[in-house]
């Protein structure tokens, strides 16, 4: 009798998956540098010089003076916001590296600002050309089937019970329950 084989795709995804462990990362403050975006927008907007130390243990917003408290959502909400924003040091090698190894999927809350979905989604072709969309998660809640999660927020490390890896971002500084990466290189050197 004539065998019914599953879709291609299908087949190819179990091929290509064979024993990899998966991985998910975060976009915002671990594969873009969300923060230097900031920095350089209140510079040139509102001649606001913000550093890198000011912030730690706090957001981005608590170290604005106050009438400005609220413009961050503004200005996230606009669309091109999450077009131009630098590529954290090393994340394209490491995570090309990482993509060979295990099967990687980038996991970013775009839902939270809809006008960042096609912005974030160009951003990753132009930088990660290497990542399919079918390896590109925008979602809500980061509700994922992983065996490893590299985020720099903890909140998201909550009910997933594989390895986390704490991102680092002058907001999580003083947050010392999780293994913690402090950049790319640091991350190859745990998963490559
Ligand atoms: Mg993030």
């Amino acid at each position: 009798m004539f065998q019914q084989y599953p879709p291609v795709f299908e087949i190819k995804r179990k091929f290509s998956r064979m024993n990899k462990q998966r991985i998910a990362i975060d976009m915002d403050e671990v594969m873009a540098d969300t923060i230097q975006k900031f920095i350089d927008l209140y510079k040139s907007a509102h001649n606001i010089e913000i550093t890198i130390p000011m912030m730690y243990g706090k957001e981005f917003r608590d170290v604005l003076p106050e009438e400005l408290y609220n413009t961050t959502r503004k200005y996230i909400n606009e669309p091109g916001f999450f077009r131009d924003i630098p590529v954290m040091p090393d994340s394209q090698r490491v995570i090309k590296e990482l993509n060979e190894k295990y099967e990687v999927f980038v996991v970013s809350a775009a839902m939270e600002f809809p006008n960042s979905l096609i912005d974030k989604y160009h951003w990753l072709a132009e930088h990660f050309p290497f990542i399919s969309w079918t390896h590109i998660i925008f979602c809500g809640l980061k509700i994922v089937n992983v065996d490893i999660f590299i985020d720099d927020r903890s909140r998201n490390f909550v009910d997933f019970d594989g390895r986390k890896l704490l991102y680092s971002s002058p907001h999580n500084l003083e947050i010392a329950e999780f293994e913690r990466v402090n950049n790319w290189r640091e991350v190859a050197d745990k998963l490559l």
